[in-house]
């Protein structure tokens, strides 16, 4: 696995060349990466990108990738979604370098480091209130000012920092600042907050701390305490790179050539979804699905419900590369990939979705045949499974017509014969409807001597349709599933929750075969002509439910033409 392969040779993006160029330099021994979620919501198929780049990229150079809980923020953070992220790197088929971590573990030394920063006079604590730090740190055209407290001694910032930290000031009083140029072009460098002060409880340090560290001074400390090498994250962290440099380089456990450098790529967007966690939390709340890992979700966790497969989401990265240019990515790219890795793995049943009643009549009355029918037909290796055959079957209502509509029709009509995957040749004498005119039910003969073989007298018969045994079927629910919103992008809309595709999901029910009683939720299975499913065992019902996991054919760009 990589971020990126052609033949399953590694492409050389730019992140690869850096590696490369600095282990031609002698800067590491060896490559350390991590993978940074703060943990305020489930894991997207956005966050797949990083982790297959941040683990791939540790796999191929033989180094070594750390899971770390981004914490720093004691309100938003709950162990649910701890539990629901490793969950899911883990279900990708990647695995952390030692014990989990978390940014957390490391407060008693940003503490350290605080103090660092004020003994050498780079920080300071302001009191400011929001208003004012916004006013005067002015705008991209125009220079900020410096606060009034930036002059304050280096022993009185000391100890206003303890009393931050004791709890001797309230929430928003004030704030502990770097001190670095008010006048910068970069707005992150004029004299960004390090910490603020939250009485929060925190899910790992409980009441312990008053003040949280910012992301900016967090983040690029934990990276130079585990030792990384390449922190990779995305496009929207480019002007903070100077903080990040900027921190460790005014700290003398840091300040070395191979300390961590920061890169950036672009993100994953995809369309006809949302990615921001904040986004994904709305939906959850509102109840507009019905959890994160509801199959419509481009969670992991609603994607792997769907049945899409590790293998196939990786394959997706793969496909899409790393660069610097933000793009949105097209959904059938992604369902491509899946479609690849299903065609080669899935069994393969039979399922009517919206089923009419076929009786042979020249069946015999109390007969069931039992059938052989191959697990995969370009795969013996998979082995057999048994259906049946009997006098009353079930076929999709779209598999008849009346009167076949022109020579190309390839399925069932009166007096046009059609053969039934995996059993007989049968032609269609007469049918009922109910009192609106729908048929409910198709009335046929067979041809006793088709099992397997072509009609003797040489007649040709055009055209398989599917079927399932009516009396040993079982009834199911199928779930079909299309884009979640009617817009390609969404997340740009500010009422992005009044976009939903109201027909994101239709269920109808109808019959599978026997054998389906036993099928695990997640594996995915190919219903012959219907697509690919796979089973949902998470509500309660009578039926067995089934996920429609992706069609046979791409219907999303032809869907989009039209
Ligand atoms: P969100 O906006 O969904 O909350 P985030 O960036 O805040 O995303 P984090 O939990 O902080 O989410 O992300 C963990 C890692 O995953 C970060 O390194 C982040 O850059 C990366 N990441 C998040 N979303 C994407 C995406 N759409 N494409 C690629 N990488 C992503
Ligand atoms: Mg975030």
């Amino acid at each position: 696995m990589s971020d990126n392969t052609t033949n399953n040779k590694p492409v050389i993006n730019f992140i690869r060349h850096q590696i490369n160029d600095d282990l031609d330099k002698n800067l590491h021994d060896s490559i350390q990466t991590r993978f940074p979620p703060e943990p305020n919501g489930y894991l997207h198929i956005g966050h797949a990108k990083s982790i297959c780049l941040n683990f791939g990229l540790a796999k191929d150079y033989n180094g070594k990738c750390n899971l770390r809980f981004d914490d720093t923020n004691p309100s938003k953070e709950e162990v649910e979604f701890i539990d629901s992220i490793k969950n899911d790197v883990q279900w990708l088929g990647f695995d952390w370098d030692g014990e989990v971590r978390y940014t957390s573990n490391y407060f008693p030394k940003f503490y350290q480091y605080a103090k660092e920063l004020i003994d050498k006079g780079l920080a300071f604590v302001c009191f400011l209130n929001a208003e004012e730090t916004r006013e005067y740190r002015g705008t991209l055209k125009q220079a900020g000012k410096n606060s009034p407290y930036r002059d304050t001694s280096k022993a009185e910032n000391l100890d206003l920092l303890a009393k931050m930290k004791d709890g001797k000031f309230s929430e928003g009083e004030c704030v502990l600042r770097a001190k670095i140029d008010m006048a910068s072009p970069f707005i992150c460098l004029r004299d960004p907050t390090l910490y603020r002060i939250r009485f929060d409880k925190h899910h790992q340090t409980g009441n312990e701390w008053r003040i949280y560290p910012m992301y900016d001074f967090a983040h690029c400390i934990s990276d130079a305490i585990e030792g990384i090498t390449h922190s990779l994250c995305t496009l929207e962290f480019q002007d903070n790179r100077r903080l990040y440099d900027w921190i460790l380089e005014n700290l003398d456990d840091f300040n070395k050539p191979n300390r961590p450098h920061q890169y950036e790529f672009s993100r994953l967007n995809l369309e006809y979804t949302v990615m921001s966690k904040r986004k994904l939390q709305q939906l959850v709340e509102y109840n507009l699905v019905t959890g994160w890992d509801d199959p419509r979700m481009p969670t992991l966790s609603g994607l792997r419900r769907r049945g899409y497969t590790a293998a196939g989401i990786r394959d997706f990265i793969d496909r899409i590369g790393i660069s610097k240019v933000d793009s949105m990515t097209d959904m059938s790219i992604l369902e491509a990939s899946i479609r690849d890795d299903l065609n080669t793995v899935a069994p393969r049943t039979m399922g009517v979705i919206d089923p009419i009643k076929v009786i042979i009549e020249n069946y015999p009355e109390d007969k069931i045949e039992s059938l052989q029918a191959p697990i995969h037909p370009q795969n013996e290796a998979m082995g057999k499974r048994e259906i049946f055959f009997s006098r009353m079957l079930y076929i999709d209502r779209s598999d008849f017509e009346e009167v076949a509509p022109n020579k190309k029709f390839k399925r069932l009509a009166l007096n046009k014969e059609v053969r039934l995957r995996n059993a007989y040749v049968i032609n269609a004498t007469t049918f009922d409807t109910d009192f609106d005119g729908n048929i409910t039910t198709v009335y046929a003969t067979y041809d006793a001597e088709t099992l397997g073989k072509n009609p003797a007298d040489g007649r040709k018969v055009k055209g398989v349709i599917h079927f399932v045994e009516a009396s040993k079927a079982l009834k199911a629910e199928f779930r079909l599933y299309d884009r979640l919103f009617t817009l390609e992008n969404p997340g740009k809309n500010d009422h992005f929750e009044q976009l939903l595709n109201s027909e994101s999901l239709i269920t109808t029910h109808g019959v599978v075969e026997p054998g389906m009683k036993n099928a695990e939720p997640e594996q995915a299975y190919q219903f012959e002509r219907e697509g690919y499913f796979c089973r949902d065992d998470k509500d309660e019902s009578k039926y067995l439910i089934f996920n429609k996991t992706v069609g046979l054919r791409d219907t999303w760009s032809s869907s989009k033409i039209s």
